[in-house]
C-alpha cells in the first residue's frame, strides 16, 4: 500500500495563505510512486482551495463530519456539501475534537459509521493521554477509541478507512513518541484490525510533532503507512520534505 502523507491545517490561515500554500505544494511536488499527498484546510476555504490546484495530485479533505445528512445542526458540515467542494476524505475524532471540544467516543462513533457507510476515504484519530501513557493503560484505551468507532461497520465499509495513532501528548508539543512506542502501538493496532477486517488493507499513520527531522525513523517502522501532520504541514518546505522522505522509504 502506498504512504500517506496528510496535512491537518487544523483552524489556521486566511483565505489567500491557504490558496497560496496549495498551489505552493502542487506546483512543487513531482511524480509520486510511494506517496498519496492529502491536506485538510479549514471548511471555509475548502472550495477556492480545491478551485485552486484543480489536476494536482493533492486529494483534499475535511477535519470533521457530521452524521447526519443535512438537518439543524448549526456550525457543523455535511458530508454531501464536502463532496460538492471536493472533499475525497474527512478526519473524524481529531484529538481536539475530543479533548478541547469534547466530542465522546459514541459522537466520533457516529461521524465514522455514517462516513465509512457513504464510501468516503474516513481518517479515524485515536490516541491516549499522558496520564493513560504513564498509567500503562495505553492499549486499553487505543481498544475503546477503535471498538466503539467501528464495531458496527462491515468490511465493505471498513475498505474506507484509515488509522491515525495521535498520542495526546505529542500533538503541537515537540514530543514525538519513541520508536518503541509506535512500534507497539501500531502493531497492536494492526493485530485489532486483521481480527476485525481481515484482509483489508487499512494505513495506519503516526500524528504527534512530525517533522523533517524525526520522520525517516518514524516511516521506518513496521506497520506506520504515512502521517497526519499538523505543524509542520504549514510550511510548504517541510511538507515537501516529508513526502520526500516517504517517498524514498
Ligand atoms: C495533528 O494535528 O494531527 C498533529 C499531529 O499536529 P502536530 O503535527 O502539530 O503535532
Amino acid at each position: 500500500m502506498k504512504n500517506i502523507v496528510a496535512g491537518n491545517w487544523k483552524m489556521n490561515l486566511g483565505l489567500a495563505q491557504s490558496i497560496e500554500l496549495a498551489q505552493s505544494i502542487a506546483n512543487s511536488l513531482t511524480e509520486l510512486k510511494n506517496t498519496e499527498v492529502w491536506i485538510a484546510p479549514s471548511s471555509p476555504a475548502l472550495a477556492s482551495v480545491k478551485q485552486s490546484i484543480v489536476g494536482a495530485k493533492i486529494s483534499m479533505g475535511s477535519q470533521n463530519v457530521h452524521w447526519e445528512a443535512s438537518g439543524a445542526f448549526t456550525g457543523e458540515d455535511s458530508l454531501g456539501l464536502l463532496r460538492d467542494v471536493g472533499c475525497s476524505f474527512v478526519l473524524v475524532g481529531h484529538s481536539e475534537r475530543r479533548h478541547v471540544l469534547h466530542e465522546t467516543d459514541e459522537m466520533i462513533a457516529k461521524r465514522t459509521q455514517f462516513a465509512l457507510r457513504s464510501g468516503i476515504k474516513t481518517t479515524l484519530c485515536i490516541g491516549e493521554t499522558l496520564h493513560d501513557q504513564e498509567s500503562g493503560q495505553a492499549q486499553e484505551v487505543i481498544h475503546r477509541q477503535l471498538d466503539t468507532a467501528l464495531k458496527s461497520s462491515n468490511k465493505d465499509e471498513l475498505a474506507n478507512l484509515v488509522v491515525a495513532y495521535e498520542p495526546v501528548w505529542a500533538i503541537g508539543t515537540g514530543k514525538v513518541a519513541t520508536v518503541e512506542i509506535v512500534d507497539s502501538i501500531h502493531s497492536f493496532i494492526r493485530q485489532y484490525l486483521d481480527k476485525n477486517a481481515s484482509g483489508i488493507e487499512i494505513p495506519i499513520l503516526y500524528g504527534g510533532s512530525v517533522s523533517p527531522g524525526n520522520f525517516a525513523e518514524i516511516i521506518a517502522i513496521d506497520n506506520v503507512n504515512g502521517a497526519l501532520v499538523g505543524g509542520a504541514s504549514l510550511d510548504p518546505q517541510k511538507f515537501l520534505k516529508l513526502i520526500e522522505i516517504s517517498e524514498n522509504n
